[in-house]
């Protein structure tokens, strides 16, 4: 801006610079929609305060044109910002809200289960996704003498912060989903069995041997390649009799149902 004046200030024809604030005026209206309002009503002001101090050493031929021109297309945006964000913006803003706590599950900030109708055909229950796809069920080990123990608060506190370590290792394709009570399931996308067993070996071991403040837990898993001719549910009940035979041969560990 202080650039453009200066160059203004330079030239001997200033036949232009009118046409130069009108253009610059256009850019600042396109900047105003891509800003908050509070941002536009400042940044544009300083344009027109500008124009006025410039005009002080420029002496613009056009400058009551110039600011006959500026000050309604300011009041103009201003007034657009103030509808656009106190209608379509709140009601966008509140429908993403409304759209993320739908698949959010309130205590752990994991998806909930209805996150699964995401990444399902519904007409045939499979998986939508075209990759690779392995379920891993886990469940935390005697939770119950958890909360018996330290409270339902503290349970409350180790389902925050398994879920949250859980997640920390996955990536930004795969889902973590709170299946119910103390039941997560993790979809890993784009796996094949033995990076998945890899992986799921990693989260077992984190869970056993990082502190949670509260008492030491572990989780037992129960892991399927996911076959595309089955439908989800299938799928999810081999991990399911993946992890209740791993709880009933010892706990702590990793079932591949097509091991049993
Ligand atoms: P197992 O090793 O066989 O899994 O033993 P377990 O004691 O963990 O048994 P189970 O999985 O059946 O226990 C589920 C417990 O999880 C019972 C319930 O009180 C607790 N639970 C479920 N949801 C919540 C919750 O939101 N908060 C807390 N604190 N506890 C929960
Ligand atoms: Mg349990
Ligand atoms: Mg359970």
């Amino acid at each position: 801006m202080w650039c453009t004046i200066w160059a203004i200030y330079h030239l001997e024809n200033r036949d232009y610079a009118r046409e130069g604030f009108i253009i610059m005026h256009f850019a600042f209206l396109a900047i105003g929609f891509a800003t908050p309002l509070k941002y536009h009503i400042v940044l544009h002001a300083l344009l027109m305060a500008n124009i006025i101090v410039s005009n002080m050493w420029n002496h613009y031929e056009y400058y009551t044109i110039m600011l006959a021109l500026a000050i309604p297309l300011y009041i103009g945006v201003v007034i657009m910002l103030w509808i656009l964000e106190n209608s379509y913006a709140d009601q966008y803003l509140v429908k993403k809200q409304l759209e993320i706590s739908s698949v959010s599950d309130e205590l752990t900030g994991v998806n909930n289960r209805y996150i699964i109708n995401e990444i399902i055909d519904q007409s045939t229950d499979k998986f939508s996704l075209q990759k690779d796809i392995v379920v891993l069920m886990f469940d935390i080990d005697f939770f119950k003498k958890v909360n018996d123990t330290y409270g339902h608060e503290a349970g409350d506190e180790i389902l925050k912060y398994v879920s949250a370590k859980i997640k920390s290792h996955l990536s930004k394709d795969d889902y973590i989903i709170r299946w119910g009570g103390e039941e997560f399931i993790v979809i890993l996308v784009d796996y094949a069995i033995d990076n998945a067993l890899e992986l799921a070996e990693k989260l077992r071991s984190d869970v056993e041997n990082s502190n949670n403040g509260i008492c030491p837990i572990t989780i037992s898993m129960g892991l399927c390649k996911y076959n595309k001719n089955e439908t989800y549910h299938q799928c999810v009940d081999k991990a399911d009799k993946a992890l209740y035979y791993a709880k009933n041969h010892g706990r702590n560990q990793i079932i591949n149902y097509n091991d049993l």
